[in-house]
């Protein structure tokens, strides 16, 4: 059985998805505090459709040392694919004391009663937001690592602890450094559903004319002077997790960036998203944000070398699907606000 912590989230669930139909039993363990219960059910009712996988569910934080071990005591657990975290990069500069509760604490808990409970194979989710301002590009795994916002900050503090948790406990184990995670399975199980939106293409799907779109800083140093990402597709990247996972066992334990090794910027993305949808969408040039920098693409060489991993999936697809999601957000939205009562 594979443990999820955070399977109720964007990255979290997709992963779920994946391990399920790669034929996994999967435990989630979720708080709800970003992920949606609606997901969970979403899941269980995709499992069973695939003939019985087990999705069980676990409604409690990675900070609650109790439940954990209720829950490693309960279930046979093979392996942990850690996602469970805040990741507002804003929130974590003007609440790190959250962050490093939920993120560092959580995981410490998380890692010890693992090692108590004798689990030694961890995937871990962690960010390319841990090298900070690139120093090159693209960016390989051996960048310097110097967070420039809490969020990246205690990613990177998980890291040490779980690399130094591997050299004294014998923790076998993976972590993967996302770079821009956009679109949603085909059939819509899940998506981006956050309650603060903050990224580039569910916002730009999101917007109307009453809700303008608006884009951060066209004064930076690139050809169309928008910020350039690398943008991979969450159905990929989540595959990357199972592989890992089936390699843990006769691996080395390995640090591997998951990105497309490509860059798009912010201008193409909109283009790209006004094309999926056939329409104008209202934009407006804002101030940049702060602490964006004007490049971030990743070297995937290594992805490629350890696992047999690279991104597949067509930017066009991914926005094809994200846009399709977000007609289902909208829909299951209602659905939850006036569960109603058929007369
Ligand atoms: N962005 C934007 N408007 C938005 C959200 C994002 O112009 O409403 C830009 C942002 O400044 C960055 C890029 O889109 O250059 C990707 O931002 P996102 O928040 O999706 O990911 P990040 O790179 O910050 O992890």
């Amino acid at each position: 059985m594979i443990l999820i912590t955070g399977g109720a989230g964007y990255i979290g669930s997709h992963s779920a998805i994946d391990f399920i139909k790669s034929g996994y039993d999967v435990v989630i363990l979720d708080n709800l505090s970003t992920g949606h219960q609606k997901i969970i059910e979403k899941l269980q009712n995709f499992a069973q459709d695939k003939k019985g996988n087990l999705v069980d569910f676990i409604n409690a934080d990675i900070r609650d040392i109790y439940a954990l071990n209720v829950l490693f005591n309960t279930y046979k657990i093979d392996a942990v694919v850690h996602f469970a975290a805040n990741s507002l990069v804003n929130e974590s500069v003007t609440n790190p004391a959250k962050y490093y509760d939920n993120n560092v604490l959580g995981t410490l808990n998380l890692l010890n009663a693992m090692m108590k409970n004798d689990v030694k194979k961890i995937v871990f989710s962690s960010t390319c937001a841990t090298y900070g301002e690139p120093e090159y590009i693209p960016i390989d795994e051996e960048h310097p690592q110097r967070p420039v916002n809490p969020y990246g900050s205690t990613k990177l503090a998980i890291e040490l602890a779980i690399k130094d948790y591997a050299k004294a406990y014998g923790l076998k184990y993976t972590i993967f450094r996302y770079f821009n995670v956009i679109g949603a399975d085909e059939n819509c199980i899940s998506g981006e559903w956050h309650d603060i939106e903050t990224h580039l293409v569910p916002n730009i799907l999101k917007a109307d004319k009453n809700k303008v779109f608006s884009l951060f800083g066209d004064d930076y140093d690139t050809k169309d002077g928008t910020c350039i990402r690398d943008y991979i597709d969450v159905v990929d990247l989540a595959q990357a997790h199972t592989m890992a996972y089936e390699h843990l066992e006769d691996s080395e334990n390995v640090i591997v960036n998951l990105g497309t090794g490509d860059g798009q910027s912010v201008k193409e993305i909109f283009a790209a998203v006004e094309k999926a949808l056939k329409t104008k969408v209202p934009l407006k040039v804002c101030p940049r944000r702060e602490g964006d920098p004007a490049r971030l693409i990743a070297n995937t060489e290594y992805a490629k070398e350890t696992l047999g991993w690279s991104a597949k999936t067509p930017l066009e697809i991914s926005i094809k699907n994200a846009a399709k999601w977000e007609k289902t957000l909208q829909n299951l939205n209602t659905e939850i606000k006036n569960p109603g009562v058929k007369l």
